[in-house]
């Protein structure tokens, strides 16, 4: 099963994407979190990609899209995947849909995880990640046991520096220029399903699965 995650930054499709790949035994692939691995490494990928993110914009989708498809490859993506702030345009959208036909494989479902402005800010403004294993904390919403370490593997615990209020101004304005038309590309191909993003990780997880399991029932 192909599944795409989509929503705005801080909607919560990081989160979700550990928790629901964890319940259906789906890889988890965050793009995101494969560039910043790649800036701690130090990697060409790396270095392209840093300039892009720090002014909160995407990262051309030459480089992007190369980098999903190969990791799609990979051995843990053949039980099926989640894929988490890819695409990102309509361009990665199309690319995706014509790499998938090729190796005789589909999108199955596409979950807008939708979430208000406000509601956005607020997370976004209090978000702490783990630097080993990419958990995502909240200040106030859902601190870690202990200040500043991950309740999962003890790592330490930091704010993106494109969290900043200023790029999370142009993160958003990308989001809805370049990334909400794929709400509109994916329901006319039926493959949409809107979940309400606001509530409790567990409720949120729960709608999520739901949306999903016509999908499960059919594997
Ligand atoms: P995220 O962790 O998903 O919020 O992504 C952080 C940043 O990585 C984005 O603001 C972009 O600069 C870059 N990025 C992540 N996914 C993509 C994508 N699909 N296309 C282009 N840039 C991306």
């Amino acid at each position: 099963m192909y599944v795409v995650f989509l929503g705005a930054p801080g909607a919560g499709k990081g989160t979700q994407a550990a928790v629901v790949a964890k319940k259906l035994n789906l890889a988890h692939i965050a793009t995101g979190d494969l560039f910043r691995q790649a800036i701690e490494k130090g990697t060409a990928l790396g270095t392209q990609a840093k300039s892009y993110m720090e002014k909160g914009m995407l990262v051309p989708d030459k480089i992007t899209i190369q980098m999903v498809l190969d990791r799609l490859l990979a051995p843990d993506c053949v039980a099926g995947v989640i894929l988490d702030g890819f695409p990102r345009n309509l361009e990665q959208a199309k690319a995706l849909d014509e790499a998938l036909v090729t190796r005789n494989k589909t999108i199955d479902k596409v979950v807008y995880i939708k979430v208000s402005e406000q509601e956005l800010l607020k997370r976004l403004g209090g978000r702490w990640i783990c630097r080993s294993c990419q958990a995502p904390y909240h200040a106030t919403d859902s601190p870690p046991r202990v200040w500043g370490k991950c309740d999962k593997c003890g790592g330490e615990l930091y704010q993106r520096a494109d969290d900043t209020a200023e790029t999370v101004k142009k993160r958003l304005e990308v989001y809805f220029a370049q990334t909400a038309p794929l709400i509109d590309y994916y329901t006319k191909v039926g493959k949409l399903a809107e979940v309400e993003g606001e509530g409790g990780i567990e409720a949120v997880s729960t709608r999520i699965v739901s949306a999903l399991k016509g999908k499960l029932k059919a594997r």
